[in-house]
């Protein structure tokens, strides 16, 4: 089974869970949309009121700045990248997801990543960042701290990139973080073109980098 087969095979099973009560409030299943060969996968947090209509991710105000800032600053088109969040069902009211049902829903972004097995992973916000690190088994602080480093682990027998970032609902609320939202796509443009050199991230990378050095 390809990678795309293996996707929609995924979101036929999305489609019926059943896994928490969130499944009961929303109007449509929002399992995620884009290139399932992609290198870049960028994970949100849960489906707000538009994806719920639509059952597509980042379609409403904040999704179309995230396109916005995807074709202007990364210079590729969205459709190109997988889209999706930790949630697939939309909670009442844009609340905060609860930490059962991230555990709940976690079985299906689990299963897209492994699938996909992206190069670059962006998270955006606090919830898709912190359960992305504790996947990778980083240790998360907060968003702010974390947001536009670049953490590299190693998987699927090469070098993956997490890049956390600031969720584009919260800064189209704090206009003054767009500047931030903008450097770290900067960040993000640079793994993608290659251009980011590893930073040392463990006492083994030192020696590693010596050498390659030598
Ligand atoms: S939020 Fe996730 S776990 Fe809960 S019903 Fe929807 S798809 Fe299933």
């Amino acid at each position: 089974m390809d990678k795309g087969e293996e996707i929609e095979k995924i979101n036929r099973e999305i489609n019926q869970c059943k896994r928490c009560p969130l499944y009961q409030s929303k109007i449509n299943y929002v399992p995620g949309e884009g290139d399932p060969s992609s290198e870049i996968m960028f994970i949100g947090e849960a489906p707000g009121r538009e994806e719920d209509k639509q059952g597509r991710p980042f379609v409403g105000n904040a999704g179309k700045y995230l396109t916005e800032t995807i074709e202007k600053i990364l210079e590729i088109k969205r459709e190109d990248i997988f889209i999706t969040n930790v949630l697939k069902c939309r909670p009442p009211n844009n609340r905060d997801p609860k930490e059962e049902e991230i555990e709940a829903c976690s079985i299906w972004l689990i299963r897209q990543i492994e699938t996909i097995k992206p190069r670059i992973i962006v998270t955006l916000g606090r919830h898709s960042s912190k359960f992305i690190f504790s996947y990778f088994g980083l240790e998360f602080t907060n968003i702010m701290n974390e947001r536009g480093k670049i953490r590299k682990v190693r998987k699927w027998d090469k070098d993956v990139y997490i890049i956390p970032t600031l969720h584009p609902a919260a800064v189209l609320y704090h206009q003054n973080w767009r500047e931030l939202f903008e450097k770290d796509f900067n960040t993000i443009r640079s793994v993608i073109e290659g251009k980011y050199k590893n930073k040392r991230t463990s006492i083994l990378d030192y020696f590693n980098e010596d050498k390659e050095s030598n």
